[in-house]
């Protein structure tokens, strides 16, 4: 299907990488995903690909590959470019508790717009369904986001169960399900920097 994977448009069409390209330090990998993108849906989406990587490799329980472009690019490129992005992530610090190494580890974390959040992810999941299924059709599926901590329990689960996708070295991981026995059509789930996971479950 040559449109836009986001709003079917056939005209000014792009490749756009699921997950973006943003994500992942260099060298980057050779097998990334793309899909057909108009060029305004991709514009639109520009601002969002570089706060959400602030977020995901703001963690403090992040992966090498996440502490690299913490360091390379948010502090190097992003707080650089954009002085209020800077202003902003420090405005939402707020106190956590998180668990590393089964050690609960009282620290700051960053707070993000869940809308943001939304459509961020609902953007790769549409991204995904186009590369992976092009047959089915989301344009009237509804999207449901949830941030979840993740286990070891959860991960040997995924694992067994699911469809499974990972591209570059603790960047990005994908599970997906589809799950008409539990009343949704399916269920996605992601992991950036082996810190931030989220699910989604599509109706
Ligand atoms: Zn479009």
């Amino acid at each position: 299907m040559k449109n836009c994977y986001l709003c079917t448009s056939t005209k000014n069409l792009t490749k756009d990488h699921i997950p973006p390209k943003n994500l992942f330090p260099s060298p980057k990998p050779t097998n990334l995903i793309t899909v057909w993108c108009c060029k305004k849906c991709n514009e639109k989406f520009s601002l969002i690909d570089e706060s959400f990587r602030v977020f995901t490799s703001s963690v403090i329980n992040r992966s090498k590959s996440g502490t690299r472009i913490w360091d390379e690019k948010v502090m190097e490129s992003s707080f650089k470019r954009s002085p209020k992005l800077k202003t902003a992530t420090i405005k939402s610090l707020v106190p956590v508790e998180t668990e590393i190494n089964g050690i609960k580890v009282q620290t700051t974390g960053m707070t993000y717009p869940i809308k943001k959040t939304n459509d961020y992810l609902v953007r790769l999941t549409k991204g995904f369904t186009r590369h992976f299924n092009p047959e089915i059709d989301l344009s009237r599926a509804n999207f449901k986001v949830n941030n979840i901590i993740p286990n070891q329990q959860i991960i040997d689960m995924l694992y067994q169960k699911f469809f499974y996708v990972e591209r570059g070295d603790g960047v990005f991981k994908m599970w997906r399900m589809f799950a008409k026995d539990m009343g949704v059509m399916s269920i996605w789930v992601y992991v950036f920097y082996d810190g931030l996971m989220f699910t989604i479950e599509v109706n």
